[in-house]
This record gives structure tokens, sequence and C-alpha cells, in this order.
């Protein structure tokens, strides 16, 4: 979502700050997904690292084929609230968590050969899918923080770690590459999965490609990913399942605030606008992605009339949101639209400096919208 001009009904009714998700921009990603699995075979998961908006898994359920969990509560959020298959990752499983686990999920995806030999016999004796995560050690993407084939990564098995006599009773492979990135890279990926551990492919049944696949997003080049799903499912016999996050929930949701206060002064290279809302709190990837979110109805800096730095109401210095223009001057007591806020913002946020969390609000397919979740001064003091 680049520049962008929204001005729905429910922005004058709704209370500040709010996360709003709109039905319809969620099944326009969910139709594309489903599309997908209806032409190819494969199975969709939902990541739930990137959206766990649980009230929405009822509806995501009609479309996917399951959910994939990071950890213990993700699994158990799935277990209670999403109808389909349940697969968990983590990078290393505890003993403490294990049999709980093995009451939720169905498919378990080991982070090494250690993490297998230590789980690996209790989960088939579950009559559990297990899989092995490996590291086609293959880097596509400049953002270290969240390139799993950086040199000291801890995610993955490598081909080196692979011990050719332990490898019996594992079902699947299970790769994780890619950040908001197209199918070329994930072909890419695929030749050197291929050409690292293709010799183990044909003694397994499912194949996962992970998630960072942009799939919703405009030109995304879906025949590709569709050869790359093809491929496996021929030569190797193999199901094949993607577990993305962003793109399921990608330009669904909003992040709604209020200008509290605009500060100026002759000395200022640009007045500022203080928001209740928090880059840090609220939308923490702005900062360590780091990105400009997009707003509606503003203009980079310099090319509307009026520019502001736009920061939250928080104590942190860096606390900024970014520059942006507009064609009036800002007044406090306005409200502005950030778009693409339904992704890595509600499982992220917290209550730093005592920031209130937004409400969580939903708007239905015919645009009649309802409070899904407020949040109080017991959200903030129960953690402490
Ligand atoms: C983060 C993650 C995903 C989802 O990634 P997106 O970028 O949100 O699509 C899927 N699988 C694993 C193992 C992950 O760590």
């Amino acid at each position: 979502m680049g520049a962008f001009s929204y001005r729905p009904d429910w922005l004058a009714e709704v209370t500040t700050p709010a996360y709003v998700v709109e039905e319809k921009r969620l099944v326009h990603n969910l139709e594309i997904l489903r599309g997908l699995q209806e032409r190819t075979g494969c199975y969709v998961l939902l990541a739930q690292k990137a959206f766990s908006m649980y009230s929405c898994y009822p509806l995501i359920g009609r479309y996917l084929k399951g959910a994939a969990a990071s950890g213990l509560f993700e699994a158990r959020l799935a277990y209670e609230e999403f109808p389909g298959e349940n697969h968990v990752f983590n990078p290393a499983f505890q003993e403490k968590e294990f049999a709980e686990l093995l009451k939720y999920c169905d498919h378990f995806v080991f982070n090494s050969m250690s993490q297998w030999k230590r789980f690996g016999a209790r989960a088939l004796a579950a009559g559990k899918e297990c899989g092995l995560r490996i590291n086609p050690e293959h880097s596509t993407q400049d953002h270290a923080i969240y390139d799993p084939c950086s040199p000291l990564s801890r995610l993955g098995a490598r081909l080196s770690e692979l011990d050719e006599d332990s490898l019996e009773g594992l079902s699947g492979f299970h790769f994780h590459t890619l950040c908001e990135q197209g199918a070329e890279p994930l072909a890419e990926t695929l030749e050197a999965v291929e050409e690292k551990f293709g010799r183990f492919l044909p003694r397994l049944k499912w194949i996962n490609f992970g998630g960072g696949h942009h799939i919703t997003r405009e030109g995304y080049n879906m025949p590709l990913l569709e050869r790359c799903i093809r491929r496996m499912q021929d030569r190797y016999g193999l199901k094949v399942y993607l577990e993305p996050g962003e793109a399921i929930a990608l330009d669904a949701g909003f992040l709604a605030a209020t200008v509290l206060e605009v500060i100026e002064g002759p000395e200022r290279e640009l007045p500022v606008a203080v928001l209740d809302v928090s880059a840090a709190c609220h939308m923490p990837d702005v900062l360590e992605m780091p990105y400009r979110p997009p707003l509606s109805d503003s203009g980079e800096a310099g090319e509307r009339k009026h520019s502001y730095m736009l920061a939250g109401a928080t104590c942190l210095a860096g606390d900024n949101i970014g520059v942006f223009s507009f064609d009036e001057p800002l007044k406090p007591g306005q409200k502005l639209l950030f778009g693409d806020m339904a992704i890595y913002t509600m499982v992220k946020n917290n209550t730093f400096n005592g920031m209130p969390l937004p409400d969580i609000v939903y708007v239905d397919a015919g645009g009649s919208w309802k409070t899904i979740r407020t949040f109080g001064y017991d959200d903030f003091k129960q953690r402490l």
C-alpha cells in the first residue's frame, strides 16, 4: 500500500487509538489464497505470528487448511479457535511444554537433529506428523534481522548436520527463508533446497515452504509460485504447505489515531504533531524494520503544503513515525488513518510508558463495525 486516500464512515465514529480490520479486505486476500489451494492442491496455513486476531479464525478457517504456531501459546490458541490442521515449530521445544503441545498439534517441526532425537519418538508415538526445519543457506534478502540464512542463524538444520541414520520417521521438511518477497526468490531458494537436500525428498510426504510470500500483493508472480508447487508435487510426490502470515491480512487493517497537539516554533525545522499512537508501542515494526507506514491523504515530506513530523505520545526521543505532508494544517482532535496495520501490530504491541493499548475493531462485510476488545489499566498493571 503506497499513497492512499480512504475516508470510511467508521473513522468518524470509532474512538482512537484503534486497530480496525475490514472483513472485505481480509476476504479479498483469503479468496486469492483459496484460489491457489484449489488450482494446485497445496495447503495454506495461517502463520499466527503475524496475525492472531482470533475472532477472525472461523472466517479464515473457511478458506485455509490450518494454522501454524511458533510455540505453546499460539498452538493453544489455534487449538481453541481455529478449525483445521495445527502445525507447530519452535527453535527449541521444552520438556515442560511438550506433553501439552501433543494435545494441541498434529504437525511438529523440529529445528535441529538434537531436537528431533530428543522429542521425535514421543511425537511419533502420539501419531503426529514430524518434520525437520532445514536451512538451505541461501540468502535472498538484505534484512539481516529477518534472514534465517544469516551466518550465525539458529534456524534450521544445515546439510552438514543431517545424520542420515536418524531420519527414519520424519515425513516432512520445512524451510522458511523469505520476508515480504515475491516468487522469484522462492524459486531460487527451492533450487538451493533441491541441490542440497534433493536426495532426501523422495522419502518424504510433505514439504513446507514457510512464510514470507507476499502472495496477495499486487504484481505477485502467481504462475511462478504455482510452478514451484507443482515441481515438488510432480518430481517428488510431495504435499506442499505454505504458511504465510503477512499475505493473509496484508492491507486488511488500519490504525486510527488522533492528533493530540501540534508544536510549532520559529526555530524549528518542522512542526511536530503528537498523536495518541506510538511507533514504539503500537507499530513497532516502523522502528524495527524500519519502514514508513502508509497514511491516508498525506504525501512525502514537502510534497503537500504542510509538513509535520508525526510522533508518539511517549518519552522515547526516537518515537517518530515519520515526516508526512498534508493539504491543510493539522489540528488537535483531527483523526488520521494509518494503512496496513493488521499484521505484526496487535501481536507485537506493548504498554511501554504506560501507553494504553488500542481497541480492536472489526468492520463486517456490510460495513457495520463493532469493538471486539478494549484494554485498560489492568492490561498494563497485570504484567508487572
Ligand atoms: C514468521 C514466520 C512465518 C510467517 O512469515 P510472514 O513473513 O508473516 O509471511 C511463517 N513461518 C515461520 C517459521 C515464521 O517464522
